[in-house]
C-alpha cells in the first residue's frame, strides 16, 4: 500500500549526480523511456518518488520525473517522459538527448511512496506518463495497473494479473 510517510523517514536528496543515457525507448508517439545509468555515485530512493532532471551545462530549467523503476543492484533509472510542445526540458530530452549522454539527477524528492510493512496486494491508479508507477513496485507484489491518457500502463506487455 502506498502512504504517506513522514520527511524524516525519506533518505535526504542530493544534487547533480551524473548520469548517463544507457537506453532509450518509445512507448507512444509521445511518451519515451530513458534508461540512465550512474556515472559515480548513485541515487537512494523508494518507489513512488520522483527526481530533478538538468542537463549538465545548466543551461535548462531542472524539471520533476517520476522514477519508473523499483531500486535495482546495478543502480540504474528508468524515467518515463512525454513530450510537451513547446516544452524546454521535454523537447531536448525527446529530441536532444543521445545514448551516452550526461544527465544531471537530484534528489529523491516526495513523501508518497510504497509501504514496506504492506506485504498484501496493491491497487496503483496512475495517469499520463504518471503511469510509470506501475513498474516502481516490488517484483514480489502482486498489483494491478489502471492507466489512463494512452500511457503505456495501458498496453497488453504491462498489464498483470493480481
Ligand atoms: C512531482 C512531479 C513529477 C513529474 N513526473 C513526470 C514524469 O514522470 N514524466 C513527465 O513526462 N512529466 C513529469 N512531470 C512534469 C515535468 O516536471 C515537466 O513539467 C514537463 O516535462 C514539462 O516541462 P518542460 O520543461 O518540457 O515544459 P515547460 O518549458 O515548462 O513548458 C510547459 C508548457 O508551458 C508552455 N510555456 C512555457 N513558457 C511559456 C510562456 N512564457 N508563455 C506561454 N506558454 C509557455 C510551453 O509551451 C509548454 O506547453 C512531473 C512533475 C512533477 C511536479
Amino acid at each position: 500500500m502506498a502512504t504517506q510517510q513522514p520527511a524524516e523517514t525519506i533518505a535526504g536528496a542530493v544534487d547533480d549526480l551524473e548520469y548517463t543515457v544507457l537506453a532509450r525507448t518509445s512507448h507512444t508517439p509521445n511518451i519515451i523511456e530513458l534508461e540512465l545509468a550512474p556515472a559515480d555515485e548513485r541515487l537512494s530512493y523508494r518507489s513512488g518518488q520522483y527526481v530533478l532532471i538538468g542537463d549538465p551545462d545548466h543551461t535548462l530549467p531542472v524539471r520533476s520525473y517520476s522514477l519508473a523503476n523499483a531500486t535495482n543492484p546495478s543502480g540504474r533509472i528508468s524515467l518515463l517522459v512525454t513530450e510537451v510542445p513547446g516544452g524546454e526540458m521535454s523537447t531536448w530530452l525527446h529530441r536532444g538527448l543521445r545514448i551516452g549522454y550526461r544527465v544531471l539527477v537530484s534528489g529523491p524528492y516526495g513523501t508518497f511512496v510504497a509501504d514496506p510493512g504492506a506485504d498484501g496486494p496493491v491497487l496503483c491508479l496512475a495517469a499520463g506518463s504518471e503511469a510509470s508507477l506501475r513498474s516502481g513496485r516490488s517484483p514480489k507484489t502482486p498489483y494491478a495497473a489502471l492507466a489512463l491518457n494512452g500511457s503505456p500502463c495501458c498496453s497488453p506487455r504491462a498489464r498483470r494479473p493480481m
